[in-house]
């Protein structure tokens, strides 16, 4: 089935360049790469070659994270959120006590928060979303610097820190940006903080066995289609990293937020045991930690 590119992109969105279209892996380049599911929102693949996991998406996901997406997935969260922003601002300090920060993927701004009460300066928070950004706003105050996309006028600021938390997933070009982050905004010797989904081989089994026996629109979801474009482990982003020579100071996989399944009806039950319990229990260790330093 031919690759259909997103038709519509709107002005204010994170993409900073069209997604590329050729039938290889979107991080490594590599031809060795093998189509794990198939459906209207577009194309799953897996890189022999760098294990990473990416989607190839035929819609538009920009619109989709408006003041409900925030509500919905981080309003019943947000302590939990803030202890662990406090940690990650710890870890950060042990290479970088202070400086500079950019927040990539801001989202409801408790980390730049957290940033700005350890003493970051001159922070900014980059997000797609308005809605974010409004959340961000009333987190951090009027002095922090909030844009949609780096196209912005923030120029060639440089910062000591740059950070991604549960953001990398979501942008449509990684590769691109992640460039652009390094190559215009991260200092040399700078610190690169990144936060994402860490996908194991059981689970990707699992999801496969799913696939046999339940019909493809259910299977996007175990994908986690259309919002998340790459799906890391802890072996693809070490790789990430190399190819951009920088060091890794710490990497560590650690359980994700616990959120309460409340489930009534028997459908909600067996959908929190397929969709939470058992990816719990296959990959519990579903979230990567890595600080990796640029060159000097
Ligand atoms: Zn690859």
């Amino acid at each position: 089935m031919p690759y259909v590119p997103p038709v519509t992109i709107q002005s204010n969105t994170m993409i900073e360049a069209p997604v590329p279209i050729a039938n290889v892996c979107v991080l490594c380049d590599s031809a060795r790469i093998k189509r794990l599911h198939v459906s209207t929102k577009g194309e799953v693949f897996r890189c022999r070659n760098c294990t990473v996991v990416f989607f190839r998406s035929r819609v538009d996901t920009s619109a989709l994270y408006d003041s409900a997406y925030f509500t919905n997935n981080y309003a019943a969260i947000q302590e939990a959120q803030r202890a662990k922003a406090e940690r990650y601002i710890a870890t950060i300090q042990q290479f970088q006590a202070t400086g500079s920060l950019m927040d990539y993927g801001c989202g409801s701004g408790v980390f730049l928060a957290a940033a700005e009460a350890a003493g970051f300066t001159n922070s900014v928070g980059v997000d797609i979303s308005d809605a974010a950004l409004e959340l961000t706003r009333r987190n951090v105050g009027p002095h922090v610097r909030l844009i949609n996309t780096l196209s912005e006028d923030i120029g060639e600021q440089k910062f000591d820190v740059i950070s991604l938390i549960d953001s990398a997933a979501h942008v449509p070009n990684f590769r691109v940006t992640l460039e652009l982050l390094i190559e215009r905004h991260l200092k040399p010797g700078g610190v690169l903080f990144v936060r994402t989904p860490n996908i194991n081989r059981w689970y990707l089994t699992y999801v496969k066995f799913l696939s046999c026996v339940l019909p493809s629109e259910y299977i996007d979801e175990f994908y986690f289609l259309p919002k998340r474009y790459l799906l890391f482990n802890s072996r693809a982003i070490r790789d990430l990293f190399q190819k951009y020579r920088f060091t890794i100071l710490h990497s560590a996989a650690e359980s994700d937020y616990q959120r309460t399944i409340s489930a009534t009806s028997l459908k909600a039950q067996l959908r929190g045991l397929l969709m939470r319990r058992i990816p719990r229990w296959i990959n519990p260790r579903n979230s990567l930690v890595v600080v990796a330093q640029s060159p000097q």
